[in-house]
């Protein structure tokens, strides 16, 4: 009887379209700061990189390149926005990986922006601000490319040409936002996890008070695990960065930024200056985000992502 139903349980599993059972854990030691680094590189490689640039669409090629490699299915958003520079085209860039058992399933996000602010006065290549978390975020799709429901998106526009509007900064991630409304998809997003300023030699993530809670904790139990747990702190202060369309859509999200970059302590005076450059950042600081946010993975599946 028992063989019977189990066979009987399989057929019909195989029916409704049932695939393989994907691990729901990426072991955290498989991501490897080095790489992360070399994405990096090969990303400032390229010079500056403001929406609308040769350059930009130089990056969006490299990271879609980067994740079909990972044997993620890739796309790409293209559209057209208004700007204080007038109307650019921008380009944001989606891996995912495979559905669970061929169902859809609850997804969760991990993000970046790759673009780079449009400074044309100075050399400005955004090591850390636009770079780090990319390079990060191209490891991460390496090392988690198994995991069922997880997207990895980079977002164009993120930086504003003069300040934060409605029609300046975050543009990709306002634009991503509007096409999950549109595809009714809100309610399969359980939380957007966004990297940004992660590869300062001199770590110090201070998570903005505008993230989710329930986030925060579970970063902090998943930096405890891998025994990062010094690099992670609560600021009192809010971020406006490319998780809060998704908080205003009423999607859980958490920033990890280190906003904290520059000559001493306390200072961010290489921020969104020429010396926003390789020799400031370090493999190790990558590899201590990419462990934890791979951590911070395997939590969320285990709690049933509640
Ligand atoms: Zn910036």
């Amino acid at each position: 009887m028992a063989t019977k139903l189990i066979f009987f349980l399989c057929v019909a599993g195989f029916m409704i379209g049932c695939g393989p059972n994907l691990p729901t854990e990426a072991d955290w030691h498989s991501f490897d700061g080095k790489r992360a680094f070399n994405h990096v590189q090969a990303l400032v490689n390229m010079g500056p990189r403001p929406a609308g640039s040769p350059a930009l669409t130089k990056a969006c090629s490299y990271i879609a390149s980067q994740l079909e490699e990972a044997g993620l299915e890739t796309q790409e958003q293209v559209f057209m926005a208004n700007t204080p520079r007038g109307p650019l085209q921008f380009r944001n860039v989606i891996g995912k990986t495979p559905r669970s058992n061929g169902a859809p399933g609850p997804i969760i996000i991990l993000a970046s922006h790759y673009d780079t602010k449009y400074l044309p006065d100075i050399h400005f290549v955004g090591a850390n601000d636009g770079g780090s978390s990319s390079g990060a975020l191209l490891e991460l799709a390496r090392c988690a490319a198994m995991m069922p429901n997880v997207w990895f998106v980079f977002f164009d526009g993120e930086e504003a040409i003069r300040e934060y509007s409605s029609d300046d900064g975050l543009v990709g991630s306002k634009f991503f936002v509007e096409q999950l409304k549109a595809n009714n998809q809100v309610d399969s997003i359980k939380a957007v996890i966004l990297l940004d300023m992660v590869g300062d030699a001199n770590l110090n993530v201070s998570l903005p008070a505008n993230s989710t809670g329930k986030l925060v904790e579970e970063l902090f139990a998943a930096a405890r695990d891998v025994g990062g747990r010094d690099y992670f702190k609560l600021s009192k202060n809010e971020i406006l960065d490319d998780h809060v369309p998704f908080l205003n859509a009423g999607i859980p999200a958490v920033d990890i930024i280190d906003f904290e970059y520059g000559s001493a302590l306390g200072q961010n005076d290489y921020w969104h200056t020429d010396k926003d450059t390789m020799d400031k950042l370090s493999p190790r600081s990558l590899e201590i985000i990419g462990q934890t946010t791979l951590r911070l993975l395997a939590r969320l599946y285990a709690n049933r992502l509640k």
